[in-house]
C-alpha cells in the first residue's frame, strides 16, 4: 500500500528532530491515535486488534485506570519526599503477590532505572561487580543497564565487569538434548562466565535474567530448568535478579510472576511496562537485608518514582487485572490461541514450534522443518503484511523468526479466533522465498 502523505511527512518530522536511527513499527509505520480495550485505531480511521502491546496490561485506557488517574492529578501530585498513603497501599497489594521474604521495594519510572538499581543492589550485597546475562537479552537504556545487551554493543566495547552466556533455545537446545540437559549445559555456561569474573578480579555479584527469557524468543523450559544455574550462582556468592518487566503481573496466565512458573525465589525482581497501564511506573521488589544493603550504600532518592499520581495509576492496574481475573483469561485464552496455532501448523509447514505460556506465545517460522532453518526475511514480511491486514503483531527471538504475540490481558477467545484467521490467510498467501 501506498504510505500516506501524513506518515511520510510525521516519519520526517522524527528523523529531523529526534535525529537519525529512532525506530518505529513496520514498513508502513503505525500513527495511532485512539485505543479502547484490545483495540486501536489510526489516524485514518482503521481500526487494528492489538494482539502485541503489554504496556496497556488491562486494555486500553481502561475506565477504572484513567479514573485513578484525572482524580488524583485534580487533587495532589509532587514528589516523593512527602509522606503520602498512596505509594504504601499500592507496595501493600504488590507485595502480598511475591514470596513471603520479597517484603520490600522502590517504585521508579522505568524498568531501566528498576535494573539499574538491581545491579547496585548487587554490588551493595555481595562487594564484588561481575554480572552474567545472556547473549541476546535487553535489561534497559541506562550507562550501566545497556551493558547488558549484547545485540547493540556500545562505542568502544563492553565493560570487562559483563559476561555473556548462550540464551537458551529449546528448538536447538545447546548440546543437542533438550530437558534437564540443557539446563546443565546452561549451569556450565553459567559457570564458565563466573571463572572469567573471578580470574579478572570481578568476582560475581549477580546473574540477570528473565525468568521467561522473553527477548530470547521464549523458548519452552519446564519448571525447575533454571535450579542448577542458579545453584551455581549462589555457591559462589552472586544473587540472582529477575526481570519481570515482560513476563511479570500474570501474563503468563500460570503465575503472577515468571520466576513463580519456574519455581524460584530471586533475591531482586525488576519490574516494568504493564505497571501502571501506560503510565511511567517501574520497580524492584527485593528482601529487607538486600534494601538495607543497598540504601547503606547509596544515597538514593527518585523524583517522580511512586508519586501520588503514578501509585493511583497502578493501584488501578493492579486492581483491575484481580478484580477482572485477567490471569484467568490469559491461562485460557492462550491455551485456545496455543492450539489454534498448532492446528494452523497442520496446514502451513513454515510453522516450525509453536510455544509460550498465557498471553505470550508465538511461533517460529522456518524454511524446512527438518533443517529448522529460520525463515527470518518471511516473518518480517508476515509481520508487516499482518498489519495491513489489521493485526499488529512482531517478530524476535535469537534468529528474529519468531512470531511475538502479547496482547492486552482482556483478549478474548473471539480476539484469538480473528488474530488465527487473519494468519491463516497471510499464510496461504504469502510466498516463502527459500533462497531469502
Ligand atoms: N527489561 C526488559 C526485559 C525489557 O524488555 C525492557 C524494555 N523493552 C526493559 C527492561 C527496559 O524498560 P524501560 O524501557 O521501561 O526502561
Amino acid at each position: 500500500t501506498e504510505v500516506s502523505t501524513r506518515t511520510r511527512e510525521l516519519v520526517e518530522r522524527r528523523a529531523l528532530r529526534l535525529g537519525p536511527n529512532v525506530s518505529t513499527f513496520y514498513e508502513e509505520p503505525l500513527h495511532l491515535v485512539r485505543g479502547e480495550g484490545v483495540w486501536v485505531w489510526d489516524a485514518d480511521g482503521n481500526r487494528y486488534l492489538d494482539c502485541y502491546n503489554n504496556v496497556p496490561h488491562v486494555g486500553h485506557c481502561h475506565p477504572r485506570v484513567v479514573e485513578a488517574i484525572c482524580r488524583q492529578a485534580s487533587m495532589l501530585n509532587t514528589h516523593t519526599r512527602y509522606l503520602h498513603e498512596g505509594m504504601l497501599d499500592y507496595l501493600d497489594r504488590l507485595t502480598a503477590t511475591f514470596a513471603p521474604e520479597l517484603s520490600t521495594a522502590i517504585l521508579t519510572c522505568t524498568g531501566s532505572e528498576a535494573n539499574d538499581i538491581a545491579i547496585r543492589m548487587a554490588r551493595a550485597v555481595t562487594g564484588q561487580t561481575g554480572i552474567i546475562a545472556t547473549n541476546h537479552t535487553y535489561h534497559g537504556n541506562t550507562l550501566a543497564v545497556s551493558q547488558l545487551s549484547r545485540t547493540n554493543p556500545p562505542p568502544g566495547g563492553h565493560w570487562p565487569n559483563v559476561k555473556f552466556v548462550p540464551a537458551p533455545d529449546s528448538y536447538r537446545p545447546l548440546g543437542g538434548e533438550g530437558g534437564q540437559a540443557h539446563a546443565l549445559v546452561f549451569a556450565a555456561e553459567v559457570e564458565r562466565a563466573i571463572a572469567e569474573l573471578k580470574a579478572d578480579g570481578f568476582g560475581l555479584s549477580a546473574i540477570i535474567l528473565c525468568p521467561f527469557f522473553a527477548n530470547e524468543g521464549f523458548p519452552d523450559l519446564p519448571p525447575g530448568w533454571l535450579d542448577p544455574a542458579i545453584e551455581v550462582v549462589r555457591r559462589a556468592g552472586g544473587i540472582v535478579i529477575a526481570d519481570e518487566v515482560q513476563p511479570g503481573f500474570g501474563r503468563l496466565g500460570t503465575h503472577m510472576w515468571g520466576h513463580q512458573r519456574m519455581g524460584f525465589v530471586p533475591d531482586v525482581v525488576t519490574l516494568g511496562k504493564p505497571m501502571a497501564n501506560g503510565h511511567p511506573v517501574g520497580g524492584v521488589v527485593t528482601r529487607p537485608d538486600a534494601m538495607a544493603a543497598f540504601r547503606k550504600s547509596f544515597r538514593y532518592f527518585n523524583t517522580f518514582g511512586g508519586n501520588p499520581v503514578s501509585a493511583a495509576a497502578a493501584m488501578a492496574t493492579l486492581s483491575v487485572l484481580q478484580d477482572e481475573q485477567l490471569m484467568d483469561n490469559a491461562r485460557e485464552v492462550g491455551a485456545h490461541a496455543r492450539q489454534g496455532l498448532a492446528d494452523l501448523a497442520l496446514r502451513h509447514p513454515v510453522i516450525g514450534d509453536v510455544r509460550g505460556s498465557g498471553l505470550f506465545f508465538g511461533t517460529e517460522l522456518v524454511k524446512s522443518r527438518t533443517t529448522r532453518e529460520p525463515a527470518t526475511a518471511y516473518t518480517k514480511q508476515v509481520a508487516n503484511e499482518m498489519r495491513r491486514r489489521g493485526v499488529i503483531i512482531n517478530f524476535l527471538g535469537v534468529h528474529y523468526n519468531t512470531l511475538k504475540i502479547r496482547p492486552p490481558m482482556p483478549f478474548s477467545r473471539a480476539d484469538a479466533d480473528l488474530l488465527l484467521a487473519r494468519l491463516d490467510e497471510v499464510l496461504i498467501e504469502l510466498p516463502l522465498d527459500l533462497d531469502a
